[in-house]
């Protein structure tokens, strides 16, 4: 179980705040016992870190189920910076983007025909993620309405999601609703979660 992963992705913050919010929420996360400050790698595949926290006592609280008294989670990663986060399988592109001023969606992996991202669609939207990664900012034009459109602010299919802050929960049952709550108050933002497995 330990390559399986639940990711929660901070949709709001910006990379300025991004640092003292992951600080903050690992205060919180070490206060309620579901982790401590100590730190390990063992178990963790985050493309972008090498380590995460150690579970804490009280990590029965963060899941839906701990009755699998043999199942122990893994360290917690935090991922601070710009960045595209995807779960499933990880693919690298998004399996479609929606326009929030004109509600088209462009299709970028074509299901069930086609298994791959049309390379051609996507180019637009990887570019504007990297300019977005470098600077903070990047846009698609959508080709339906013509808008220049932040990329944080398309509607990318589920599983795929940007933010500059992160959280890889390594190996832990499913995280249970009320602390996807509590964890989205503690942060003053929207979330998404994601699962996947490396
Ligand atoms: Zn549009």
């Amino acid at each position: 179980m330990g390559d399986y992963f639940e990711r929660i992705v901070d949709v709001e913050a910006t990379s300025e705040e991004a640092g003292l919010l992951a600080e903050r929420v690992v205060g919180w996360m070490v206060a309620e016992g579901l982790i401590t400050r100590e730190r390990s790698s063992d178990g963790v595949y985050s493309l972008q870190v090498d380590d995460g926290y150690k579970p804490g006592p009280n990590w029965e609280r963060a899941v839906a189920d701990s009755s699998d008294p043999t199942w122990m989670p893994g360290p917690v990663a935090v991922i601070v910076g710009r960045d595209y986060h995807v779960g499933g399988q990880g693919m690298s592109e998004a399996d479609s983007a929606t326009c929030p001023r004109c509600e088209a969606r462009t299709v970028i992996i074509d299901y069930p025909e086609e298994w791959e991202a049309d390379q051609e669609v996507w180019q637009p939207f990887s570019d504007g993620i990297d300019t977005w990664k470098e600077t903070g900012e990047g846009s698609v034009i959508c080709s339906s309405c013509g808008a220049s459109v932040p990329v944080t602010e398309w509607r990318f299919a589920s599983e795929f999601a940007l933010g500059a802050l992160a959280f890889d929960f390594w190996g832990w049952p499913p995280l249970n609703t009320g602390f996807h709550a509590e964890l989205s108050k503690q942060l003053g933002h929207r979330i998404e979660v994601q699962t996947g497995k490396f």
